[in-house]
């Protein structure tokens, strides 16, 4: 069918450094722009992971590189030499997003990783507040040390974007007083508890992502997290917000540019 509007479409968390979009770029880009993808941040668990997204970025302008060592793969002193050729990163790529990073005492359950998950957290928090670049946060069971974190440093609110949120609803009324955006993810149409951010999370504080390449199971039928699932997840959001499709893209639009400092 002739389609007179075509969706804006964002997915502010998605893993494309990982092989399984990795090897295959091009083709995924070219049917998810197809389907009216504008923005995807590529988010990095490691190192090796950042080069990838700076190196896809290179390729497809809509892919906005995403740097930075996820909580899980926090295993290792952070050293002088990974400090500083993360800061080399940004000194060439002034438009990086700073993630997958945060905390992660659910999954993670041997403590003595703790300090340094700590460690690499405050780090590119630092990195943050020193040349004015968005984060993109995993709290998984940490939320509140997240939280307390968060206080000692200068971010911008518009900056702090907290990844499928599934926390205490205490910080979560914390955090959405604070001014950080929270990014809406496909396990809202699985009947998950994550709902609940998206009910109680204003539209001007709502992003969407897929965190692919994540199963989810919708409907009984296993499916793989990508930008092709956006637009099921702006229909749940349009039905919660009592607001059109098409409004609702306008105004996540518009979100997404004040969490990138796009004017
Ligand atoms: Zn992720």
């Amino acid at each position: 069918m002739f389609q007179v509007y075509l969706m804006k479409l964002h997915d502010v968390h998605c893993h494309l450094p990982k092989n399984y979009f990795y090897m295959d770029i091009e083709n995924y880009m070219e049917r998810w722009i197809s389907e009216g993808l504008e923005v995807v941040i590529s988010v990095a668990t490691k190192y090796k992971e950042s080069l990838r997204s700076i190196e896809l970025h290179s390729k497809f302008n809509q892919i906005v590189p995403g740097i930075g060592v996820h909580p899980w793969s926090a295993k290792r002193k952070l050293t002088e030499e990974i400090k500083e050729n993360f800061e080399l990163l940004i000194l060439d790529n002034k438009n990086v997003v700073l993630g997958e990073i945060g905390l992660d005492c659910h999954f993670i359950d041997k403590e003595e990783y703790y300090p340094i998950q700590e460690e690499y957290f405050k780090f590119f928090l630092g990195l943050s507040e020193k040349h004015g670049i968005p984060v993109n946060i995993h709290g998984k069971g940490a939320e509140g040390v997240v939280a307390e974190t968060l206080t000692s440093f200068k971010i911008p609110p518009n900056n702090v974007l907290m990844h499928w949120y599934s926390g205490p609803k205490k910080i979560l009324s914390q955090f959405i007083d604070r001014g950080y955006f929270f990014s809406i993810n496909p396990s809202v149409l699985t009947g998950s508890s994550h709902i609940e951010v998206l009910k109680a999370t204003p539209k001007d504080q709502i992003l969407t992502e897929s965190d692919g390449n994540v199963k989810y199971t919708i409907d009984d039928e296993r499916i793989i997290g990508s930008p092709a699932l956006i637009p099921r997840v702006l229909e749940k959001i349009s039905e919660w917000k009592q607001i059109e499709n098409e409004e609702i893209s306008d105004i996540l639009h518009s979100n997404l540019k004040r969490y990138l400092n796009i004017e």
